[in-house]
């Protein structure tokens, strides 16, 4: 495999000053592929501080300037996309067509999607009010940009997790400071090298290449911080952000639970969870990470999710159709991952497919499928983020929610079943931020819908209206074109006007509506 030209742009190449340098690596392959700067703080500040002077006049282009840019960088994107796909397969060790689904056409899809949603979301919104104080007062909810937006990624998705992020920062009038995952910073480099050629103005993105304590000088420079990594980390940034009442939106980890009942389609749940339990090599934040499945279709579920599990072709990733799960791309992963299986053997888990490592020279785990699980395991309750499928019986639908929502996780949720009114009723019980009737994870496509999490999957939601309006404050506006000279409530005060105020809140909020009234 060739190995990625890395040839840094003028602004990145200027943001280069210190002597570290970080070496990139091809997972799949063991190569150093790459080398990037590793930016102290002060050159963070700096980076900070051009994207805040380049800030007013993105602003003042206005969506359409800002759109004219999304959608030559889509262009941009689709001309260059096997180049993106290989740098994003070559640090990741991901298979193309991981690179391909997530990384270029979702990507490239969020271009638009925020093109022409963006200026709908962000409009004016007129209201009327209920109070009487205000009666004929012109009433505006504005959103305006909040300066320069750092948004900090991780190693899963270096495109989707870090440029896709930035995309609706850049349509809402921010300029946006990237920091990626030390360990896949040349997809967001690349993305730069787009962005300049589609007619972005200098300094809007800019990358500031590194490790934690460069991301750590992000939080403190930025106005606001767009999160996506480990719940543990993302739990230092916002304490460390609440030093300066910085904005954060944090989406973290998760241990997602699908739910297959005994009257579900077992095939399509069955190539479901193969599919959302191994594609990316189970490295994806809304992954199924733990199956429970009715007692009566059991077996016969779990036979199904062995023989298509042990079809999977594992290795380097070459061309499209080459290989269907990837390598583990960042190294401390396959002790984790081996640790969780550890573990549950320890305790009575059977394995049924995988289990190991898988061959070199690059970092492999093979596709693993186990039974005889339960919550006394970590891996039920912890996040593996790897290519592993752990499949428990359960006695009822109802038990199998009470489990599900034993997580301190709350990302994505499935439920599986011909009776989809069912499902819903279902659905509308976990405790996630997000939940599927007879589909996993493919939600994430319908960028109309809020995507986001609960308890330690994290605060805030990408997508939908609030997924660009985070990164706007919002200005509340009251015009009052006619006026008295002098209103009611003003001082001095009147005993007469006293007393018809009195009057009037009696009146107005002195009896229960019919309809809320205790039945004596
Ligand atoms: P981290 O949370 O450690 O890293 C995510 C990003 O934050 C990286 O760019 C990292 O830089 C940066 N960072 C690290 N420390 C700080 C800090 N103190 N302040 C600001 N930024 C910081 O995730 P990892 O990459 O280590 O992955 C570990 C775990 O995270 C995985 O096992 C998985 O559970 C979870 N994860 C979740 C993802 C999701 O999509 N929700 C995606 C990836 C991982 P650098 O990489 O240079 O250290």
């Amino acid at each position: 495999m060739s190995t990625v030209e890395h040839q840094p742009t003028e602004q990145a190449q200027n943001g280069a000053g210190g002597d570290g340098r970080i070496a990139v690596e091809n997972p799949a392959t063991g190569e150093t592929i790459g080398h990037v700067p590793d930016m102290d703080s002060a050159q963070v500040s700096e980076l900070v501080a051009r994207a805040r002077a380049a800030q007013p006049a993105w602003d003042t282009l206005g969506f359409e300037g800002r759109a004219r840019v999304m959608y030559e960088m889509r262009k941009w994107m689709v001309d260059n996309r096997e180049r993106i796909a290989r740098t994003v397969m070559e640090e990741t060790g991901k298979t193309r067509e991981d690179a391909q689904l997530a990384d270029v056409f979702t990507v490239a899809d969020a271009l638009g999607f925020w093109a022409k949603k963006g200026p709908k979301y962000l409009a004016d919104e007129r209201v009327r009010s209920h109070s009487p104080f205000v009666i004929g007062r012109k009433l505006v909810i504005r959103y305006r940009p909040l300066g320069v937006v750092g948004v900090i990624g991780p190693w899963n998705y270096p495109i989707a997790n870090c440029f896709g992020d930035a995309i609706p920062a850049l349509v809402a009038g921010d300029t946006v400071v990237l920091k990626p995952s030390e360990v896949t910073p040349l997809s967001s480099v690349l993305m730069e090298e787009g962005m300049l050629a589609s007619g972005m103005p200098a300094d809007v993105m800019l990358v500031a290449t590194g490790r934690g304590a460069t991301g750590a000088a992000l939080v403190d420079a930025a106005d606001m911080i767009m999160f996506t990594g480990s719940t543990g980390t993302g739990k230092k940034i916002m304490a460390q952000a609440a030093e300066t009442l910085t904005p954060v939106s944090l989406e973290l980890g998760g241990k997602d639970p699908m739910v297959v009942l005994r009257d579900a389609d077992l095939e399509r749940a069955a190539n479901t969870a193969v599919h959302w339990g191994m594609s990316n090599g189970g490295q994806i934040c809304q992954a199924v990470e733990r199956v429970y499945v009715e007692e009566p279709v059991y077996d016969e579920f779990v036979q199904k999710v062995v023989d298509k599990t042990k079809t999977l072709r594992q290795g380097k990733p070459e061309g499209p159709g080459s290989v269907d799960v990837g390598a583990v791309t960042f190294a401390p992963q396959l002790e984790l991952i081996e640790r969780h299986i550890r573990d549950a053997v320890d305790k009575g888990a059977e394995v049924l497919v995988g289990g190991k490592q898988g061959d070199g020279p690059g970092r492999f785990f093979q596709p693993t499928v186990l039974r005889n699980v339960d919550h006394t395991m970590q891996i039920m309750t912890e996040e593996t983020f790897g290519p592993t499928l752990p499949i428990m019986k359960v006695r009822d639908a109802d038990e199998a929610v009470t489990l599900a929502n034993d997580s301190r996780y709350g990302l994505n949720s499935s439920v599986f079943t011909r009776d989809t009114a069912k499902g819903e009723e279902l659905a509308r019980r976990l405790t996630a931020g997000n939940a599927c009737v007879n589909d996993c994870v493919i939600n994430y496509a319908a960028t109309e819908l809020p995507f986001g999490g609960t308890g330690e999957s994290g605060l805030g939601v990408r997508h939908g209206p609030q997924g660009i309006r985070k990164y706007c404050g919002v200005q509340s506006l009251l015009v009052t074109r006619f006026g008295p000279k002098r209103e009611a409530y003003m001082l001095p005060y009147k005993g007469s006007t006293s007393r018809l105020l009195d009057r009037v809140s009696a009146l107005m909020y002195g009896r229960v509506p019919r309809r809320f009234r205790r039945s004596s």
